[in-house]
């Protein structure tokens, strides 16, 4: 007797960003994919803080602002650097992001993560909901070659059922279960260093007080970046406005949360209060809290992506951007769901689905475009952003500075800003050795 054929190609596993992605660019080929989602449905588990850069969406879904379920479209973006008492924030704004292509655009997760995946069913996937798989299936040879689920198994009545394919692509987000099983990660513990804890409210407001607040109109949004607002544990804070709420959090460093004595919401609610923060968020209602790890490792920390069998895209790769003034992760998810699609197809086609050879082209497609280009440039800039100079002192030197160069002490003369600069660095105990190290690493990284 022969065994039956696989009812599918590729399987993917979690129907985020990079999963529905990497899905429409199977079922687009033509070929057969199974797209295995835990949730009742797409985006019903996720979090995220807020915005969506659409570009990457240009060459798969011509003109998609026309029907990608948005927030608000970002006009106003704000980096701010604060201190207990203290904040500067460099606040632009363009006219240009009001109209298409746009820049990027408030969305929440539940609509985004439906609609991405509602295409991939358009093209022919076969989206299977509440769903999750627990391993992967491997032949004699190691290759994989499927996943099990928690699906009961009809035919046999076990409690699990085997779902296989030629090829599986892991999306299923940050700490991914299937790359772990199949052995692409290294060990937990190296990993917690380079992750952090994000933790984010929403808050209801009427629609006409966040656009007073954040001097908005129509479909007008803001997006705030901050630093120095995490009490004594590396990380950042952000503000983003949806249409009647708004979305307010902070991210934390795993390490320094578990030495801190300070707890999340403890944080959270010190971020909310500081002077600079309140007024934006003061009488919201909190209408959601939620929690979610982040891969904030970039190049360094990148996984193998291919192993004989199976391909990684999105968090579950380490794939997000956070740099400062960038926290970028649906774009990166993406864009990395389109390239494992694209040389699934390739390999299913070529009849080699090795890692050392008909999966090789992944990674080769990802340095080629964004995804692996904007981590390499950025190499440097995860463990420069979590340390304590860039945390805590350099925002309380910028800040001093700042504020001696406003400071009307007449009738003392006004001071040059090199001297300013200069008596704060060393109120603050900043070695001139590590500014010049830190200003090149910089200059050499968003230069
Ligand atoms: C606090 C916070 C703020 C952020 N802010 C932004 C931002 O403003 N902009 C931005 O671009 N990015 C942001 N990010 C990053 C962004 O959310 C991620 O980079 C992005 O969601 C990654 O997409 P993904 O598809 O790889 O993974 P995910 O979005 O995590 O999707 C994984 C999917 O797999 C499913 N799944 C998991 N395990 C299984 C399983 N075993 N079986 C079946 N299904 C499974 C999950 O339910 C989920 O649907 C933020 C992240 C956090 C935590």
């Amino acid at each position: 007797m022969t065994a039956a054929p696989d009812p599918f190609d590729v399987i993917v596993v979690g129907a985020g960003p990079a999963g529905s992605a990497a899905a429409l660019a199977v079922a687009r080929a033509g070929l057969r994919v199974a797209l295995l989602e835990r949730g009742p449905f797409p985006g019903s588990k996720n979090m995220y803080g807020g915005v969506i850069y659409g570009r990457v969406l240009d060459q798969v879904i011509p003109n998609w602002w026309d029907e990608i379920p948005i927030q608000r479209w970002i006009t106003r973006r704000g980096t701010m650097i604060l201190t207990p008492t203290q904040s500067l924030c460099l606040d632009f704004r363009s006219q240009t992001w009001a109209g298409p292509p746009y820049n990027g655009a408030t969305a929440l997760r539940p609509d985004f993560d439906a609609w991405l995946a509602a295409k991939a069913e358009a093209a022919g996937s076969v989206l299977v909901t509440s769903t999750v798989a627990t391993d992967v299936v491997r032949d004699p040879s190691g290759r994989v070659v499927g996943v099990v689920t928690d699906r009961p198994d009809p035919a046999t009545g076990a409690s699990t059922s085997a779902l296989r394919a030629r090829v599986v692509i892991a999306c299923d987000g940050v700490n991914s279960f299937i790359a772990k099983a199949a052995g692409l990660y290294p060990g937990a513990s190296e990993q917690a260093e380079h992750t952090t804890l994000g933790v984010k409210e929403v808050l209801r407001l009427p629609r006409e007080s966040i656009e007073q607040r954040f001097n908005l109109t129509g479909r007008e949004g803001a997006d705030f970046e901050v630093v120095g607002c995490t009490m004594d544990v590396p990380g950042g804070g952000f503000l983003y406005t949806n249409l009647d709420t708004i979305s307010v959090g902070v991210v934390l460093h795993l390490p320094g949360l578990a030495a801190s004595k300070h707890r999340p919401e403890e944080i959270l609610a010190g971020f909310k209060a500081h002077p600079s923060i309140a007024p934006f968020v003061a009488g919201g209602e909190i209408v959601e809290y939620s929690a979610h790890l982040i891969p904030e490792g970039g190049y360094d920390q990148i996984p193998t992506l291919a192993g004989d069998g199976l391909l990684v895209a999105g968090d579950a790769a380490g794939l997000c951007l956070a740099a400062g003034v960038w926290l970028e992760g649906v774009n990166f998810a993406i864009g990395s769901g389109l390239a494992a699609g694209a040389t699934a197809v390739e390999a299913i086609r070529s009849g080699d689905t090795t890692a050392a050879r008909g999966l090789a082209g992944y990674r080769a497609r990802l340095e080629a475009n964004f995804v692996l280009a904007d981590h390499k440039k950025l190499r440097r800039v995860p463990e420069f952003l979590l340390s304590g100079r860039a945390q805590f002192q350099y925002p309380q030197l910028t800040c001093d500075v700042v504020e001696d160069l406003f400071t009307v002490r007449n009738p003392a003369p006004k001071q040059g800003i090199a001297r300013l600069a200069w008596k704060s660095a060393r109120r603050s105990r900043v070695r001139l050795r590590d500014l010049a190290r830190d200003g090149w690493t910089a200059i050499r990284s968003y230069g």
